[in-house]
């Protein structure tokens, strides 16, 4: 089921990585969004950045924006002092700066005919299964639907030990959930470089990373600054966040106007190069890491239909072996009881049992709510190729 067009071309030229992808994750940091000396919005380049996103848009491209500044925005609001604040103060500068920052972004990309859509998350959200499900789940229903949403932690509910803390991170978790091929972070570095440019006359920027090594993170470590809540370690921390999903991230200056566009005309960066795709990493997992939980047993139309690389529908299923969760794995076996496939299960055992053998229009009625369609989908199928 992994076809030649899901591997990557370790030669494509690095400027054509944002347009090539499908799905891609913007990430901006506060220092772009917000004039450090007046907390206010930078107008001017926030325009020119929606327009570039706008440009993504047409030609056909999903986006996802992780937006920072909700804290410095929110300060100049509730006249909090400058200076370090405390947790609570922060928390209660990105309630208020939060409303701020989600207005400016519905008003700019509602002048393009864009609907924006707010989504806050917390280090839970992206690591508790049923969570991560629901926030997965929103999020595709948010593209589907050509909205952009506009991410950002939910800064309100996360403690010190439950949060990111860093948008960077966060953004790199974002793109593997729903499997983005680019991530693009925007601060106000032009990249990695080898020491801390502004210590070292000799620092060179590091044009392209294919692994985070020891090395990689020594620089990165060398080269901290105080730009945003991040700086370059969790850069170079969601850089192997990233690799790890096939995604490719690029790390790049953002103070310019149009920043997308300047990389795209080949701005200096730093570009961390996957070698896998999202699809192909996401199908190994499903294939390798997990232990099944439960089997569906189909018939011989819907082993024909999973051949062919389609999802597997509840019609097509005559039993359900064992417990399991929605979004547990599960084996997919004939009658004669071969393993075709392991997929993830939309539905839980207890669902499931009750929609075999139905048409999918028929859920709603058995189930009383409005589920997926298939039992499950092909994106979260893997085939077991044993037998010819
Ligand atoms: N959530 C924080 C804010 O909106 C930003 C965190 C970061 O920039 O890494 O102000």
């Amino acid at each position: 089921m992994l076809s030649g067009k899901m591997t990557r071309d370790p030669a494509d030229s690095s400027p054509s990585r944002i347009a090539a992808a499908r799905r891609v994750v913007i990430k901006i940091g506060s220092a772009l969004l917000v004039d450090r000396a007046s907390n206010r919005l930078d107008a001017p380049w926030f325009e020119s950045l929606v327009e570039d996103i706008a440009g993504l848009r047409q030609r056909g491209q999903e986006v996802l924006v992780v937006s920072s500044g909700a804290i410095a925005l929110g300060r100049r609001h509730l006249g909090l002092r400058t200076g370090p604040l405390r947790l609570e103060e922060s928390q209660a500068a990105a309630a208020a700066g939060q409303v701020q920052l989600a207005h400016a972004w519905q008003e700019a990309l509602g002048a393009r005919r864009i609907p924006a859509a707010q989504v806050l998350l917390t280090l839970g959200d992206t690591e508790q299964r049923r969570r991560y499900l629901n926030a997965r789940g929103t999020l595709e229903t948010l593209l589907a639907l050509g909205a952009v949403p506009v991410i950002n932690e939910n800064d309100t509910v996360a403690t010190e030990e439950i949060r990111y803390g860093d948008n960077d991170r966060l953004a790199a978790r974002v793109a593997q959930m729903i499997s983005a091929d680019c991530l693009v972070l925007l601060s106000d570095t032009t990249g990695l470089h080898t020491a801390d440019p502004a210590r070292d006359p000799d620092a060179t920027l590091v044009p392209e990373v294919r692994a985070v090594t020891p090395e990689i993170e020594a620089m990165a470590g060398a080269s901290a600054t105080d730009v945003g809540s991040g700086g370059m370690i969790t850069k170079v921390m969601a850089g192997r966040i990233a690799l790890s999903a096939g995604c490719h991230m690029v790390i790049a200056s953002g103070r310019v106007r149009h920043p997308l566009a300047a990389l795209e005309a080949g701005a200096e960066c730093t570009w961390f190069v996957a070698s896998s795709s999202p699809a192909r990493v996401r199908k190994q997992w499903i294939a390798g890491a997990l232990q099944p939980s439960g089997e569906l047993v189909v018939d011989a139309g819907a082993a024909a239909a999973l051949a062919q690389g389609k999802s597997l529908l509840p019609a097509g299923v005559v039993r359900v072996n064992g417990r399991f969760e929605r979004g547990d794995l599960v084996l997919v076996r004939d009658t004669a009881g071969r393993v075709l496939a392991r997929g993830l299960s939309a539905y839980d055992s207890t669902e499931a049992a009750r929609i075999i053998g139905l048409r999918s229009s028929m859920i709603e009625q058995v189930l009383g709510y409005r589920g997926r369609e298939e039992l499950i989908h092909r994106n979260d199928l893997a085939m077991v190729e044993t037998h010819g």
